[in-house]
């Protein structure tokens, strides 16, 4: 299958997409025993140059993610940053475009264990437009829960926990929605499928605290800054119960890879009035600028490759 990228980094250099294989033994891809990122970056037409957002902040959760994982990589961040840029001057895209790194047990080995196995580490990057089409999306509660910090670590990225991730959404798919909302174990409000949540109520932003089976979202971060810097706003960090997503004023998901995207509709039921509401609006506009590097006060979270 042709893809729109023409390199990897694979076994510790750059080489051309068709060599970056791996056998069909390879531990990660029997048992799901890996860890990544995904990172956008953005072209900002004006200026001609390509912009990664919060590079250096997902190089560290990938890091955070190995450390809980029993994974080790012999790159430092700085070190993964720069693979980065190298690999996107390699592909010299200049379009909006998706980065991928992975580390992963590549030992050709039945063993369901993480000790005394390899860990490699890849990366790629593609071109890429909106995760979810549309300026609003309409979603569903999901009847499958989220993984629970104890059964999968929800705070890392493994990439066997996206088995949850992807019967999240495909339920939801096949139900007609763009996405779902997954509840904790116990009941509460999660995040959706592959992204945070916040619910606004009377002027307030309230998004689920990092104890309740979330991933630590870089763009859940990055809201409650512009929200509380930009919008003067208030933002409380607790539980959510499940029909507070009916009763609220607005509700939208943020995630690197759905951006900032108001939910206008939740189990067939209206969010407020069913149109995108103020707050999301304005939350919108700031962080399609501030990805793009168009505003200066925000300038050091995007790097230029
Ligand atoms: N939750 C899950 C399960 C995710 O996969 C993602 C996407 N990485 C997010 C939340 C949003 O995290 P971030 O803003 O760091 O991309």
């Amino acid at each position: 299958m042709s893809t729109p990228n023409r390199f990897a980094f694979f076994n510790g250099e750059i080489v051309p997409i068709e060599q970056a294989r791996v056998s069909v033994m390879t531990n990660g891809l029997n048992y799901g025993t890996g860890c990544f990122e995904g990172i956008r970056a953005y072209w900002n037409a004006e200026e001609e140059q390509l912009l990664v957002f919060q590079l250096q902040a997902h190089m560290e959760r990938l890091k955070r993610s190995c450390k809980i994982l029993y994974m080790d990589i012999p790159y430092s961040v700085d070190e993964l940053c720069q693979i980065t840029l190298d690999l996107l001057r390699c592909e010299g895209f200049q379009e909006d475009t998706y980065i991928r790194p992975l580390v992963y047990k590549s030992d050709p080995a039945i063993a369901v264990q993480m000790n005394n196995l390899t860990d490699s580490f890849t990366l790629f990057a593609l071109p890429f437009g909106q995760y979810i089409a549309g300026s609003a999306a309409r979603v569903c509660v999901s009847s499958w829960r989220r993984i629970e910090d104890n059964v999968i670590p929800a705070r890392a990225k493994p990439t066997g926990a996206y088995i949850n991730t992807a019967l999240a959404k495909t339920e939801a798919l096949l139900n007609g929605y763009d996405e779902a909302i997954v509840l904790s174990a116990d009941g509460q409000v999660s995040e959706a499928s592959s992204a945070n949540l916040f619910i606004v109520r009377n002027g307030t932003l309230i998004t689920p605290p990092v104890t309740s089976d979330i991933l630590e979202g870089i763009t859940r971060q990055v809201v409650v800054e512009l929200a509380r810097t930009e919008l003067s706003a208030t933002v409380v960090e607790r539980s959510i119960d499940r029909t507070e997503l009916y009763l609220a004023d607005e509700v939208f998901f943020c995630g690197t890879g759905v951006e900032v995207k108001p939910i206008i509709e939740i189990d067939r039921r209206p969010v407020g009035n069913g149109v995108i509401g103020p707050i999301s609006a304005r939350l919108v506009q700031h962080y399609s600028d501030i990805v793009r590097g168009r505003n200066a006060r925000y300038r050091h979270w995007c790097t230029v490759v």
